[in-house]
């Protein structure tokens, strides 16, 4: 895995370092604010491509490196992401809906046991099917919270 150091003149006397891989685009800066685990500007404008407060932009590699990572998350990376999450999302909202649905069934299967119009087995299936519906909503928001995740940390890297 190739690294590409990239030295950046930020607000300290010393300029931050940069460390960019291409292979998944991961940048981490020795900034304070990266050091906190925040998404820090240096590392944000070199993926954006900006390289104006760049001190080593004549290396050609240095260039090339900024230029890959920054094309690669705009075309690739980002649109996958968002896709992948706005389907998740859609995902959670029919987990939710179906869920709901269940939820009458098992309200219904209650009301029924109570006017003696149903049976025990009836209202514990309705029970069981509810508790597997309410899981699947819980792995659906699993899935966006991770794919959120994955997206913020395209930029957050400490
Ligand atoms: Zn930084």
């Amino acid at each position: 895995m190739e690294k590409y150091v990239i030295y950046k003149q930020g607000s300290a006397t010393e300029p931050y370092e940069l460390e960019l891989t291409l292979d998944s685009i991961t940048i981490s800066c020795t900034c304070q604010a990266a050091n906190m685990g925040l998404p820090c500007k240096h590392r944000i404008n070199v993926l954006n491509g900006h390289t104006y407060d760049v001190i080593n932009k004549d290396d050609e590699n240095v260039l090339m490196a900024i230029s890959v990572a920054s094309d690669t998350i705009r075309q690739s990376v980002i649109p996958k992401y968002l896709k992948e999450h706005e389907a998740a999302k859609k995902n959670l909202k029919a987990k939710n809906e179906a869920a709901e649905k269940i939820f009458k069934k098992q309200r219904d299967a209650i009301i029924a046991l109570a006017l003696k119009k149903g049976t025990k087995s009836a209202t514990e299936k309705a029970s069981a099917d509810l508790n597997n519906a309410l899981q699947d909503c819980v792995n659906a928001a699993a899935e966006v919270e991770g794919l959120l995740k994955a997206l913020q940390t395209v930029f957050i890297r400490p």
